[in-house]
This record gives structure tokens, sequence and C-alpha cells, in this order.
């Protein structure tokens, strides 16, 4: 089954119609290339990708919305599309709103000689309050000569044309805010990363969307309910200049908890070293959470599971990585680590003389995964927990060996403990009663040889960035960074975790899911991050 039909099963997936149009539905993302794509962004492309591509036999359209030049560059708009690839989704067409500056600055000087916008110097702050209670600019019946000079002092770039900016002249005092006089072209003497100085003048959004859809055939604009006050400017546009229809189609903006999705605040994260880099296992970006080892159909399926809702909720992370569990419990195959700190050499009595090696099932319920060796010898290491929890005579099992009785137990105190005194196993006799029953103990425990190549692990896991479950606005990022967000422990692994090679998601019995982030090699620790299950967060 696809993700798709998965989410369908569980009620989700998108499907819920577009508006009726004739002929072929063309629907497009248009992310700013100002970084990383991040679970949000997937949201809005998988939902682009899934009316253009699945439900209808569309076409898709992939802009980069590259309108502010200081903020934006080549590397993210790669990176981009390498991420869209990676979830499996390819525009039929690419473009960039920067395409267009020649039209655009052409329908600015049409809308200006019809007399439906006009140049402001109106000073930021003062606009702002105009705005908010409803006053006209001063500027606001200036002449259509004297706002097309104004215009063309911009287009130069020059001290005068940098105090000026265009307004679309819709209404002062509509009840809906964005209706107020929006902002249409602003003066920016920024070089572009693709137009270079050709251009000194820049549309926004507001102008460049509406626009730029019609142009390019887009049939539904899928955008966030934030923007649903925008419908109506936006409608107002394609009217104004006589443009062709496009329906506005809203859907949830996608918020998860304890989760920056703000592509200025998760710069701020790489740029101050919060993280690694975009890239990092605790970044919400597409690339962050495949390295902490999200699946992409996983991915896929709860993104398609949210449905049509256009609610905003603040999502917890657990559904989502319980949606990948689903995904890489059946083929993830296991291996053995311990904890280096604190292991306990064990003397197993009874078994053979020199060790030996079974071939034995990589998972126990699907034989496919392949095999693994297993070595077998009268030396073995065990936790310190286990260790320690061990009475004497009591029966326990070794996991893929067989039951075993506890001879004897010896400790050390160490002074220096806390609580004072605290005991540590320094060695443990077990003694083979391969005849026991397993089904009978309530101790399995995990055991390596030390008679194979022991392999050094280093198992790596992480905490959420932030300490609240969604910033509002005022709250200063800094003041709510968790100061401790990741967590290293070092393990040796069984011979077998010698082979594993990056980007690898094996299981450690009894330690969880792993991503192999760095292969063991040159005699370097083998480095694994712990993939969440969904199940409850433990306390760190
Ligand atoms: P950010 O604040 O992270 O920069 P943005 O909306 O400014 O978000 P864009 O690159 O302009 O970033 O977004 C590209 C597309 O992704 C838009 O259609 C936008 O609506 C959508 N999008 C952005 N964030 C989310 C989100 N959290 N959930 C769903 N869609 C989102
Ligand atoms: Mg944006
Ligand atoms: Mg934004």
């Amino acid at each position: 089954k696809t993700a798709e039909e998965k989410a369908k099963d569980e009620g989700g997936s998108f499907d819920i119609g577009l508006q009726e149009v004739e002929g072929t539905v063309i629907t497009r993302f248009p992310p700013e290339p100002s970084g990383y794509l991040h679970i949000g962004h997937a949201k809005a492309a998988l939902l682009n990708d899934f009316f253009a591509h699945k439900k209808y036999k569309g076409i898709l359209l992939l802009r980069f919305d590259d309108t502010n030049p200081i903020k934006e560059k080549q590397e993210y708009q790669d990176a981009i599309v390498e991420d869209l690839a990676l979830m499996g989704i390819k525009a039929d067409k690419t473009s960039h709103t920067s395409d267009y500056f020649q039209e655009l600055y052409e329908y600015c000087v049409q809308i200006l000689k019809d007399g439906n916008a006009y140049a402001d110097d109106t000073l930021q702050e003062k606009m702002r309050d105009e705005r908010m209670n409803g006053i006209a600019s001063e500027r606001r019946d200036a002449t259509v000569e004297d706002n097309l000079a104004r215009f063309e002092e911009m287009k130069k770039g020059t001290a005068e044309g940098i105090r000026w900016c265009i307004r679309a002249k819709i209404s002062v005092d509509n009840p809906n805010k964005a209706m107020r006089d929006p902002v249409i072209y602003r003066c920016s003497p920024e070089v572009h990363h693709r137009t270079g100085d050709k251009w000194k003048i820049y549309p926004t959004y507001d102008f460049c969307c509406p626009l730029i859809d019609a142009l390019e055939g887009v049939t539904h604009a899928l955008r966030t309910t934030e923007y649903k006050d925008r419908d109506a400017q936006y409608q107002w546009f394609l009217k104004a200049l006589k443009l062709r229809n496009v329906y506005n189609w809203d859907f949830a903006r996608m918020n998860f908890r304890r989760t920056l999705l703000s592509k200025r605040k998760l710069t701020r994260i790489v740029d101050t070293g919060v993280v690694w880099g975009w890239d990092d296992p605790r970044m919400p970006t597409v690339r962050g959470v495949r390295r902490r080892g999200m699946t992409i159909p996983a991915l896929q399926e709860f993104i398609l599971k949210q449905g049509p809702s256009k609610n905003i909720v603040n999502l917890d992370w657990t559904t989502f990585w319980a949606t990948n569990k689903k995904y890489i419990d059946p083929v993830a195959p296991r291996f053995t680590a311990i904890s280096t700190e604190g292991k306990v050499p064990v003397k197993v009595i009874g078994a053979r003389d020199a060790p030996y090696t079974e071939e034995k099932d990589k998972h126990a319920k699907n034989k496919a995964v392949g095999t693994k060796k297993v070595v077998y010898s009268q030396s073995i290491l065990i936790e310190q927990a286990d260790a320690a929890s061990f009475a004497q005579d009591e029966e326990i099992t070794l996991m893929a060996w067989g039951n075993a009785i506890v001879r004897s137990v010896s400790h050390s105190i160490n002074p220096l403990a806390s609580p004072a005194g605290l005991k540590t196993v320094t060695g443990v006799e077990l003694e083979l009663h391969l005849q026991g029953d397993v089904k009978k103990t309530s101790k399995k425990i995990t055991w390596l040889s030390t008679d194979q190549e022991l392999i050094p692990v280093d198992l790596v896991d992480f905490d959420y960035l932030i300490t609240k479950d969604k910033l509002e606005e005022g709250d200063q990022l800094e003041d709510f960074l968790t100061p401790k967000t990741e967590f290293r422990s070092h393990t040796l692994a069984d011979c077998n975790v010698a082979e594993l090679k990056e980007d690898d998601i094996i299981q450690f019995d009894r330690k969880g899911y792993f991503r192999i982030d760095k292969a063991f090699k040159h005699g370097e620790p083998a480095v694994c991050f712990q993939i969440p299950t969904g199940k409850q967060e433990k306390a760190k």
C-alpha cells in the first residue's frame, strides 16, 4: 500500500475537492529560497503535489519566490530542489518570481496609470498607524503623473526613490485590514542573487502572487489559512488588472509542540551555533527529521493524514514518530550494544571451552532481513543495571542463547559514589541452564561475547530545542532554548555492526531504534542517533 492509501485508511488524506475547473488543474509550490524546507513546507509541497499529480492529472509548478534579495541564496534554492526530490516531488516546471520582474514592473505602471495605485512616502510607523485607524495617506490622491514619476525615481534607486513605495488604492477603512491599501512595490538597492543590480525595485508578495499565478495559468492557489484575509485582496488584483481567474484554496498551517517552524528563527538557531547546521537531527527541517531517522513514506503518510482540516493545531511529535515506527519496525535488523560504563564481565559456566559462532536471523519476524553472526563463549559482558538486579540463584535468560542461573555476584564499594557507599558489580558467574523455559523468566538480558571484535558505538539522543510548547509573540527565542539537547553514551556492539553503513536504520535490543549517522571506520566509533518511537517522552 502506498503512504497515501494508508493515510486514507485512517480517515486522512486531502481528498476534498478543489473548486471545479474546465481543463487541467495547475497548482504551485512557491517557497522563498531563504532557508531549507521545514516540515511545514513539506505539507504545502505534498499537498500541491497530491492535487496536481495524484488526484488530478494536472501540473505542478515550482516557483521560487525570490523577491527579498537580502535573505536569499542559491544554496537554499538547490537544497529545496533536492529536498523535494527526496520526498518524491518533481515539479513539471520551475520558475522564479524574478523571471517576471519586467512584466510585474509593466503591470505596476499599468495599475498606476489606471489610477488604482499611488506612490507613498509616509514613514513606516505612521503608515502602520494610519492603516490601523483607517486614515487616508496624504499621498493617496496624487496625480497619475506624479505617481509615475516617483515610481521611475524608485526604479533608479536614488536617495529620493528609496523614500517611496507603491500602494494599491483599494480601501482606506475596509474592516478587512488586508484591503487597506497594501504596499505592492518597494525600493531596495540590494543586489539580487539572480538579477544582480538590474532592479532597484522589488514587488511585494501581495502583488506578485496573484499576478504570477494568473500569468502561469495556475487554477488553484493553495495557501495556509492565515492568508484567508488576503484572498479578497488577491482577487481584487486579478480584477483590477483584468487577469484570468485563479481560485484560492486554504489549508491549515502545520505547527508542532516545542518546535520552531519559521525560517527566520531557524536561521538564527543555525547562525548562532545552537545546532550543527540545517540538517541537524534536532532541526524540524526535511533534512533534520530524516537525519533523525524519519523515513519518507512515513513523512508522506503523516502529512496526508492531517486531512483537509482548517483548524490550526499544535501537533505532538508522538504521532509523527509512531507513524515512522510502523515503517521501520518490520525491517530494522537487530543488534546488541552494551553500555561501556559499568559493563560487567561474566564467566559463563557450562559454555563450550572454545568460542563458536552461529548464524542467526537479524529480525525475528522477517527472514528477508538476513542473518548475522552470534558469538558464544565462556566470557561475556552484560550491563551494570542488569547485573545489579540479580539475586543469588535467580534464573535469568540470556537473549538468543537460553537460561542461566546466577551463581555469584562480586561488588566493589565506591566511597566517592553518591549515594555514599553505592555498590558496583564487578563480576558475575552464570551457570547455563539451557533446558530452562525462557518464557518463565522475567529478565531477558542482552550480552556480548568478548571473543569477537567489539565495535565502539556512540548512541546519541536529543531533546527539543525549545522549552515552551509554543513561542508567543514577544517571546525572546534565547530565553526558551533548552540548555542541553544532546545526550551521548558510549557502548560496545556486536561484530556485525562493523558492516553497517551511514543511513542504515537498525534496532539495538532493549535500547530502541537508531539511524547510523557515521559508520564505524578506522577504529573510530560508529555514531547512531536514537529514533523516537512516539512512546511517552522520557525525562532527561
Ligand atoms: P517561514 O515562516 O518558515 O519562512 P513561509 O511561509 O514564509 O514560512 P515560504 O517559503 O514562503 O515560507 O513558504 C512556501 C510555502 O510553504 C507557502 O505556500 C507556505 O504557505 C507554506 N508553509 C510555510 N510554513 C508552513 C507551515 N508551517 N504549514 C504549512 N504550510 C506552510
Ligand atoms: Mg513566505
Ligand atoms: Mg515567513
